[in-house]
């Protein structure tokens, strides 16, 4: 009797591993006769799929929530990579801990933001790839890796160049129209509000292209800890310019950003969160932050109401 049932629920689990085995090739790829592209970020992968449709398999390392600074490769990463055929992620360091992994696969690998003219790059000395790798926050600056992209994917699958020319060109343009309404946002607010608050570093190339002031709790990675001394800093910061609002991440925890509000309440200030921003994720698919262009307006009206 004890027998038969616990070969019931061997059965049932050997059925339910079936099922799972089937559909884990059904998305990556045996079944798929597509080429595997492989991206980390998902601002990356909202690139290939304006660009390339539905012709590839592409499959995004880092999803939403994941903060690609620390992020390591999991086995299934491993094996993705392995057997991609073209494998796209931003470089100068972004994925710090990834660099090992994809310095092993160099002949497949494109580093999209590394093929920037280092004169449109801001230096950071103090970071490992000597340029801070941010540069999807200046959407001008997004258009320009998007047509490398582009060219790296017609070199790729030169069948499809006239669909994919086409289709680059459309994203191209509805990118630099997003440029020129971030920039009509942000002038909206008062040039003394004007500065941006959050847990890392990651929004000089906003910052320069938008006209306004940013400074980050946390440097460029967030591998680093935050210090007591950068708090300090950052609480005398918001009490003399009295600034109304900093920012959350949501790839970042919100500790940080809590220890500050709490030093500045300590002054007998206040400050408040004026939301959470999509910094180096993006939102979830299927959501309006789950594309590129749906992630930016969302920043931008966050912090827009915010400090206005
Ligand atoms: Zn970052």
């Amino acid at each position: 009797m004890i027998r038969r049932y616990l070969d019931k629920i061997f059965y049932g689990l050997l059925l339910l591993a079936g099922t799972g085995m089937l559909h884990a090739c059904g998305t990556a790829g045996d079944a798929d006769e597509r080429p595997a592209v492989v991206v980390t970020t998902m601002m990356l992968e909202d690139i290939v799929n304006n660009i390339a449709e539905d012709r590839f398999s592409v499959h995004a390392m880092m999803g939403p929530g994941v903060d690609p600074h620390v992020y390591r490769a999991t086995p299934n990463d491993v094996r993705r990579l392995d057997r991609a055929d073209l494998i796209i992620y931003n470089g100068h360091f972004l994925e710090a801990r990834l660099a090992e992994v994809l310095a092993k696969i160099p002949d497949r690998t494109f580093a999209a933001a590394e093929q920037l003219d280092e004169s449109r790059l801001i230096q950071a000395f103090e970071f490992g790839g000597n340029y801070d790798p941010h540069v999807w926050f200046d959407v001008s600056l997004w258009a320009e890796v998007a047509a490398h992209v582009g060219e790296r994917l017609i070199a790729f699958a030169p069948e499809h160049e006239e669909q994919f020319r086409s289709n680059m060109e459309a994203y191209i343009a509805e990118l630099n129209e997003l440029h020129e309404w971030v920039g009509e946002q942000i002038s909206t607010i008062p040039e003394e509000k004007r500065i941006l608050i959050t847990a890392h570093d990651a929004f000089a190339y906003f910052g320069r292209a938008y006209n306004i002031e940013v400074e980050g709790l946390q440097g460029l990675s967030t591998q680093s800890e935050v210090g007591l001394q950068d708090i300090t800093r950052m609480v005398r910061l918001i009490m003399d310019r009295n600034v109304p609002a900093i920012f959350l991440e949501t790839s970042v925890p919100p500790r940080s950003v809590q220890s500050l509000i709490n030093g500045v309440s300590e002054r007998g200030g206040q400050v408040r969160i004026g939301g959470e921003l999509f910094s180096d994720a993006m939102g979830e698919r299927g959501t309006p932050e789950g594309t590129y262009a749906g992630m930016v307006r969302h920043n931008v009206t966050i912090i827009v109401e915010a400090l206005k």
